[in-house]
């Protein structure tokens, strides 16, 4: 296979790992920086250029778009799928993924289990809007926020309502959740490829803190999880239409409720707690759904020359 992954940096450890699986299973790997891919687009006609040069025979494409480049990584994206290019999270896909209010009601419409969360936009409405969450403490959420910045808890209606209006004031946009207490301050990372939980680890925050990135000092462990817990991260994932997705979970009295979908989640954590060779499970996966699209594509030309009136002897071709 011919696979590219597309990253604005080839020394981070995920795109590393991730070329350094592509080649152990003889396949040939080029990391490409999004920014410096270029395109041409024609009525039926879609080109990338790279530093000067046609990109040609992409089979696969991996995404691994950092939030700071969605727009433009997405777009670069959408033109190898464009091209015919297989890709395990496509374009649509990573920005759903990357705006919460429009995963949570994604994941609620389909009945997944997730923290009760308010949004609105009129000042006017803060009191009501918070009364519909009931009782504080309330978690306030960034709605691009991302590795616990721009996560917020509030102890008290009066904070609540002080957060609320200062995020307006910057014209910030943001969710109210209801604050899961009896998670304790630990949430479940589950890798998805495909249609397996690969590897799950705990993350467990450090005292005095209920966010339990590692990015602000959370400590992780392996676990192992329930039944429920990986059918609703498969589920998640499913929903936003990811096949590799880095699946957020809370433990509550309730079940597991998701907190996010990633769709760059990152490997050094998770293979160095687990041991597990996640960087392989996503090539393999991604080698063989790459080779499936590619036979249905073959397929279909068929089908459409065998189902085109033949030229009759004698006419003018
Ligand atoms: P980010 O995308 O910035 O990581 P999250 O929504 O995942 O934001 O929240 C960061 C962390 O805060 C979570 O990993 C979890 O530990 C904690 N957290 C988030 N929402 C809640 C909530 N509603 N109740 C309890 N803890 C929460």
């Amino acid at each position: 296979m011919k696979l590219a992954i597309l990253s604005r940096n080839a020394k981070l450890y995920s795109t590393q790992r991730l070329v350094q699986a592509a080649r152990e299973r003889g396949h040939v790997v080029r990391v490409l920086d999004p920014l410096r891919c270029y395109m041409k687009i024609a009525p039926g006609k879609f080109q990338i250029n790279y530093k000067g040069k046609q990109l040609s025979g992409v089979e696969a494409v991996i995404p691994r778009i950092g939030a700071s480049v969605t727009r433009y990584g997405t777009a670069v994206l959408r033109q190898f799928e464009l091209m015919g290019t297989y890709t395990p999270n496509s374009s649509d896909a990573i920005l759903r993924s990357r705006d919460k209010l429009r995963c949570h009601q994604l994941m609620a419409g389909e009945g997944i289990g997730l923290p009760t969360t308010v949004f609105g936009d009129n000042p006017d409405d803060t009191g009501d809007l918070l009364s519909l969450l009931g009782k504080p403490p309330h978690v306030i959420k960034l709605n691009e926020g991302s590795q616990g910045a721009g996560v917020i808890l509030a102890e008290r209606l009066s904070a609540s309502r002080s957060v609320v209006e200062a995020l307006r004031g910057l014209y910030a946009n943001f969710l109210v959740q209801e604050f899961i207490a009896e998670a304790d301050g630990a949430d479940l990372r589950c890798f998805v490829v495909g249609d397996k939980v690969v590897a799950a680890m705990r993350r467990q925050a450090e005292p005095g803190e209920f966010r339990s990135n590692l990015h602000r000092g959370g400590q992780a462990s392996k676990i192992k999880l329930s039944a429920a817990e990986r059918e609703t991260a498969l589920h998640a994932a499913r929903v936003v239409g990811l096949e590799i997705a880095g699946v957020d979970l809370l433990r509550s009295k309730k079940g597991p409720l998701v907190l996010e979908v990633n769709s760059s989640p990152g490997l050094e954590g998770i293979e160095g707690i687990t041991g597990v060779d996640v960087a392989g499970a996503i090539i393999e996966h991604v080698a063989r759904q790459a080779a499936v699209q590619a036979a249905a594509k073959a397929a279909s030309g068929r089908r459409r020359s065998a189902g085109r009136p033949k030229a009759r002897a004698g006419s003018k071709k």
